[in-house]
């Protein structure tokens, strides 16, 4: 964060400075959890000089405080300095003091620093010996020795020279310090602990994820490296999120998804099996809210945001181990595993090829990366093919041939009608020196004022009028070298390669997608404003209908808070802001706060789109001039798009005066239907509804009545056998679903009762048997009953002694087999 005050960018807000910052390195990520002194999070302080105090004083003072105020013992001391800095072992030995054979010479690769041209310097760092017990054993093993004994905890930078990035290396005026001492580190040494995960602070999260795991600390030292891993990832991942860092597939966002899915790998090497990350962020909050208030502000958010990159990684992970698992089961150590076995995994499953790399190392057996790299490169140029394919409708590698290098010079910015001469004509995939009416063309101009689609923004239509003819375009694209590719059909006459034409942009159209594209700007703003810093566009689509607006945060947008960020749009519409679109240099840009797409690649010149101090974009569109042409500005819809990405569909000026002549249509013909007035319509329709519920109550309970009604005249017809009555009965039309029930009053109500009713519904007669409970008791059963009454029509059946049913095919046969009710009954209470 400071290079651009090294670099004489920008002045400093004092020439000397100190610092704390939160680190994030990967390059280490392998050694962390083995190595005592590696995370990939941790804080560096610094001192600075821009000019001001140099090599002698840093390094002096240095030394005063490691030893008068830590009051490390000397002898513990060591120094390394760059071998052709003799000014640097002239100061430690002749100013500070330091025993010459304590000073060790360091090649170019450790101690000096530079990043491709500009400022850069030898450097000297200070070691710690932590004694023999933390040595390799080695008999070179001393100060740069990769092992735990030496431990190098600040480095001081002598930025001195001027590269030009090709080894030549001027002395500069202003020399500059840069010095940075890992606070872990320096911990570590101060408290006498084994490693950084044993230090105070961050102790206590290596408790957490011990206790989770249930495995002790220093039981067992694979499993130790596990919990060390855990309690370093989590620590990076809380920050970075915090920080407004989202998983994704690339640049940061790959590297906050890489170290969460790694901590969830150690966790399930721990035998974790449930998401468990999200409960550590507790602890490491508790352990730095003081310092940093926010993380406390961002806890659910954080925690959310972790415990679902943990579930969706659950069921990747589980499928690809199981995979890899048999792949590897017939491989002993020495054997590689193929590129195409990674490849499978990653491409099928999402399977990270970092943790193929990493479990097959595990099981000390190699990985043909090669060929993994290779499988990736030929699958990224075959979506890049399509791509091109898909994107540009009918054009070839043989009609850019023809018309050779070059491009459209696009003049849309400031103006929608311009002349062009036509560079070329594609039909039908082919190269064509002129097409006629009704001909499906692709137009190239050499200059044109039709917007080619990018960046989220839909392409112009418009008219293409020439000498001859008329060709009306609806679409334009770029191609690869910079072609407008105008395609659409020749209305009228013709048109010939090397006419000049005039382009005339729909203008109408084009204003209305440029009042949505504004409108996108304001609405991300109103979202930074209203959600947090956190948000960022994940994609967009803006054309003359509407805009849609995708962007990172992680729960749904509330109905109070789209209110509030509708409002804040709507503020600055009315406001009257003056939009300013200019050209300026990246870094100028970005000096000045524009926001930039994390994943795009801008050149050197920019457009930055500035609307007053509201927003401040990179951006290629085009917007209006003033954010009152917006007229209004209306949310038609908030949804989700994927985990931790939202999408907001608005619309603005024509577009919300159409959605409210809609809603108007709606209202007014719903009133219609219900015979009111718009206004009476909520009323009226309450008041139908009570009426509804009100003669759906009455329906039921005459339906009940009903029921009881024809219950108990089958009951009247009974006639006694023995202790039980039998009553036999065919009803007219109902489903087995209201004979059943009917079966059931009739049981429940009447204990004494054998009764056998039928019905036919849908063409189909169900026979239905039901004992009452007394009838049991005295020896009826409702199964053998209908089975023997239905086989005299034909049918078949049976069930428990309270309940049977049964088909009757034949229904003409009813009412001679319900005659034998009687005697079956008879037969079956005394059998
Ligand atoms: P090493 O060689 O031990 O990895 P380094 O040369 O990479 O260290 P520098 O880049 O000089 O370290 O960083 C400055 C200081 O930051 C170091 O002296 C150390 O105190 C701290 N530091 C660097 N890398 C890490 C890390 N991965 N974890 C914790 N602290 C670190
Ligand atoms: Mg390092």
């Amino acid at each position: 964060p400071l290079k651009k005050y090294f670099l004489g960018q920008e002045t400093p807000p004092n020439k000397r400075v100190t610092t704390c910052q939160k680190c994030i390195r990967t390059p280490d990520i392998e050694n962390v959890g083995k190595t005592a002194r590696h995370g990939t999070y941790f804080e560096m302080l610094g001192n600075f000089s821009f000019g001001d105090y140099f090599k002698k004083e840093s390094t002096r003072w240095a030394w005063e405080f490691i030893t008068e105020v830590l009051k490390m013992p000397v002898d513990r001391l060591w120094v390394s300095i760059y071998e052709e800095d003799d000014e640097a072992f002239d100061i430690w030995v002749n100013e500070v003091g330091v025993a010459p054979e304590r000073i060790v010479r360091m090649g170019k690769e450790d101690n000096f620093w530079e990043i491709g041209s500009g400022p850069c310097g030898p450097c000297s760092e200070i070691y710690f010996d932590r004694g023999e017990e933390y040595g390799c054993g080695k008999p070179d093993c001393g100060v740069g020795c990769e092992c735990d004994r030496y431990v190098e905890f600040w480095n001081l930078v002598f930025s001195q020279f001027d590269s030009d990035g090709e080894g030549h290396y001027s002395r500069m005026e202003h020399a500059n310090i840069d010095t940075g001492m890992g606070l872990e580190r320096l911990a570590c040494i101060m408290q006498g602990v084994d490693n950084l995960f044993e230090v105070d602070t961050v102790k206590n999260i290596l408790n957490h994820v011990s206790r989770i795991a249930n495995q002790p600390y220093k039981a067992d030292e694979k499993k130790d490296v596990s919990i060390r891993v855990i309690t370093d990832h989590i620590r990076s991942t809380t920050f970075m999120i915090a920080d407004g860092v989202m998983p994704s597939n690339e640049g940061r966002g790959y590297v906050l998804r890489r170290l969460l899915r790694r901590a969830a790998r150690h966790g399930k090497l721990l035998g974790i099996d449930r998401p468990f990350l999200y409960e550590v962020v507790d602890t490491v909050i508790g352990e730095n809210e003081v310092a940093y208030p926010e993380l406390r502000e961002k806890e659910s958010y954080i925690k959310k945001l972790i415990r679902v990159e943990e579930e969706n990684f659950a069921r990747t992970i589980d499928k690809g181990m199981e995979l890899l698992a048999d792949m590897l089961s017939g491989m002993k150590e020495g054997d590689a595993l193929s590129g195409e076995a990674a490849f499978r995994l990653y491409d099928t499953f999402g399977f990270p090829i970092d943790l193929t790399r990493e479990i097959v190392a595990e099981r000390g057996v190699g990985l043909d990366e090669a060929a993994f790299n290779r499988l990736m490169e030929e699958q990224r140029s075959r979506a890049r093919e399509a791509r091109n394919r898909g994107e540009i409708i009918g054009w070839t590698d043989h009609a850019l041939d023809f018309l050779g290098q070059g491009s459209t010079s696009f003049v849309g910015y400031d103006t929608l009608v311009h002349d062009g001469k036509v560079l070329g004509i594609l039909k039908d995939g082919e190269e064509a020196p002129a097409a006629a009416a009704g001909d499906e063309v692709t137009v190239v101009l050499d200059v044109t004022p039709f917007y080619a689609e990018s960046g989220g923004q839909a392409a112009d239509a418009g008219m293409l009028t020439g000498p001859e003819g008329r060709v009306k375009i609806t679409d334009c694209k770029k191609d690869r070298t910079g072609y407008f590719l105008h395609t659409g059909v020749v209305e009228s006459g013709a048109v010939t390669a090397g006419d000049t034409v005039k382009a005339e942009v729909d203008s109408v159209r084009r204003r209305a997608t440029m009042r949505n594209h504004t409108a996108a700007h304001l609405l991300q703003a109103a979202l930074r404003k209203t959600l947090g810093d956190h948000v960022h566009q994940a994609g967009q689509l803006v054309n003359s209908e509407r805009m849609r607006f995708d962007f990172s945060h992680f729960e749904a947008v509330t109905p109070n808070q789209l209110a509030e960020i509708e409002n804040e749009v709507n503020r600055v519409v009315l406001e009257a802001v003056p939009v300013a679109v200019y050209e300026t240099d990246l870094p100028t840009a970005q000096k000045e706060g524009a926001m930039a797409l994390f994943s795009e690649k801008y050149g050197d010149i920019v457009r930055v789109c500035k609307i007053g101090d509201e927003s401040m974009e990179l951006c290629g569109g085009t917007h209006v001039h003033n954010t009152a042409e917006l007229g209004l500005f209306k949310i038609v819809s908030e949804s989700s798009v994927a985990a931790g990405v939202r999408r907001i569909e608005a619309v603005t000026g024509g577009g919300v005066l159409k959605l409210l002549h809609e809603t108007e249509q709606t209202l007014r013909e719903a009133a219609a239907a219900a015979k009111a007035t718009p206004a009476e319509l909520a009323g009226k329709i309450r008041a139908q509804a009570a009426e509804l519920k009100d003669l759906q109550h009455k329906l039921a309970a005459h339906t009940a009545a009903d029921v009881a009604a024809q219950a108990e005249s089958i009951v009247k017809a009974a006639v006694p056998v023995g202790s039980v009555r039998a009553a036999g009965a065919k009803l007219p039309d109902l489903e087995p679903n209201a004979l059943r029930q009917m079966g059931d009053l009739l049981r429940d109500k009447y204990p004494d009762l054998v009764a056998v009713i039928c019905s036919q519904a849908n063409g189909k007669c169900s026979m239905l048997c039901v004992c009452g409970k007394d009838a049991v008791a005295a020896g009826a059963h409702a199964g053998n009953i209908v089975r023997e009454v239905a086989a005299l029509a034909g049918g078949r059946g049976g069930g428990r002694p309270d309940s049977a049913m049964a088909g009757i095919p034949d229904p003409a046969k009813l009412g001679d087999a319900l005659a034998e009710l009687v005697p079956v009954v008879t037969k079956v209470i005394g059998g």
